[in-house]
């Protein structure tokens, strides 16, 4: 039976980059007996300009349908005036939450023909591949009580609760020692045990998890020393897994650590491995309807929803190794472009990553 795809291009570079994602599916479909159908909805500030809200009933529908969903970005400077219940932004988090999308995966891989672009030296990075395993749904982003409150002397004070479950903590600890026993063996578990207590409750499970999966080597850091051990000697990492809010802030750093934000997909999954997949950039209005955007990110989100939701891990690795052949060739967007390398455009470099599956 095939399987569903939901297309949603978004805004700003959105439709550039989704266009060439779209082409490596399509030419798979044809070339590799890839079974998939796949449908189109509107996201964002998109779908607030034709129906009035960022997530639309309608795409709400499609995206519970399909066993996929594969997004552009969202957001920009026209939008930002509108209150925040309507706001690009929205559509995203709404179908995070309505999708019980929990579990978010951010590989931090440098490819090596990019070694140069990092601002670590290249001994430092080249090489790294590091899976970031961020809960999703819960932790101190979500957790009530929260909001600003006047005090009886007068001053206004904010708050927010952190709390998670035994059974939220499991579960997305399991996420990360299954993706572990696919890669190199080992978790390591980022959390403030030594001054919160939800942490140590954190720590307690994955202790306890890891138990149960004796081959994977588990250890655990507090959450500013792994920000440190992340630009010190980031190769020490395979699979890091924490919490939303530590994972949100030490995804940005590793990413950094590749050099190029236009290169790095990202999955998100619910429990029955359904994932909404997206390029870890956003709209990049600055460059929008130019043709420059890198579209590789978002393929290589499409190389993550073929393993990790329609189970098709061959057509996966093709497309990782057909990245790797175009950068060996030399070709690069401008966002990647040095010396003695061709630029290319954004459909040019869709068309050379369809010419390289061979
Ligand atoms: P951004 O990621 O859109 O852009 C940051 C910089 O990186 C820009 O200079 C941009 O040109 C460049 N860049 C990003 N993707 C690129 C690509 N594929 N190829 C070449 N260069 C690329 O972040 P921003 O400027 O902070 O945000 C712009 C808009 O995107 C805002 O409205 C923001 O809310 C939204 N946003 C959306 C998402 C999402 O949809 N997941 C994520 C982050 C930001």
């Amino acid at each position: 039976m095939s399987k569903r795809i939901l297309i949603l291009p978004g805004d700003g570079i959105g439709p550039e980059i989704v266009a060439e994602a779209v082409k490596v599916l399509e030419y798979l479909k044809k070339t590799h007996a890839l079974k998939i159908r796949m449908s189109h909805g509107l996201v964002g500030g998109a779908a607030y300009d034709a129906a009035g809200h960022p997530l639309p009933e309608e795409t709400l529908q499609l995206a519970r349908e399909a066993d996929a969903v594969l997004l552009g970005a969202v957001g920009g400077p026209k939008w930002e005036p509108l209150d925040i219940a309507v706001r690009p932004e929205r559509g995203l988090l709404g179908l995070r939450a309505e999708l019980e999308l929990f579990a978010n995966l951010r590989p931090a891989l440098l490819f090596p023909q990019l070694a140069s672009a990092s601002t670590l030296r290249p001994e430092v990075v080249s090489g790294l591949d590091i899976m970031i395993v961020r809960e999703l749904t819960g932790g101190i982003y979500f957790g009530q009580p929260r909001g600003i409150r006047t005090l009886p002397d007068g001053q206004r004070e904010g708050f927010n609760t952190l709390v998670y479950k035994e059974s939220e903590i499991s579960r997305i600890g399991r996420v990360a020692f299954d993706i572990a026993m696919k890669r190199n063996k080992k978790v390591c578990s980022v959390d403030k045990a030594n001054v919160l207590e939800c942490t140590e409750l954190w720590r307690e499970i994955m202790t306890g998890l890891g138990r149960e999966y004796p081959e994977v080597a588990l250890s655990h850091m507090y959450v500013d020393n792994a920000a440190m051990q992340l630009v010190r000697a980031p190769k020490q990492f395979d699979v890091i897994v924490t919490t939303n809010m530590f994972g949100d802030i030490l995804s940005d750093c590793a990413a950094m650590l590749t050099g190029s934000i236009g290169m790095l997909p990202s999955a998100s999954l619910d429990a029955n491995s359904k994932g909404m997949y997206e390029p870890i950039h956003g709209s990049a209005p600055d460059i929008a309807g130019q043709g420059i955007a890198n579209p590789l990110a978002t393929i290589l989100s499409v190389a993550m929803m073929l393993r990790y939701s329609l189970d098709a891990p061959e057509c996966a690795g093709r497309i990782e190794q057909a990245v790797n052949q175009v950068l060996d060739e030399g070709l690069r967007t401008a966002d990647i472009h040095t010396e003695g390398t061709r630029r290319v455009g954004t459909a040019e470099m869709g068309d050379a990553v369809v010419a390289a599956l061979g």
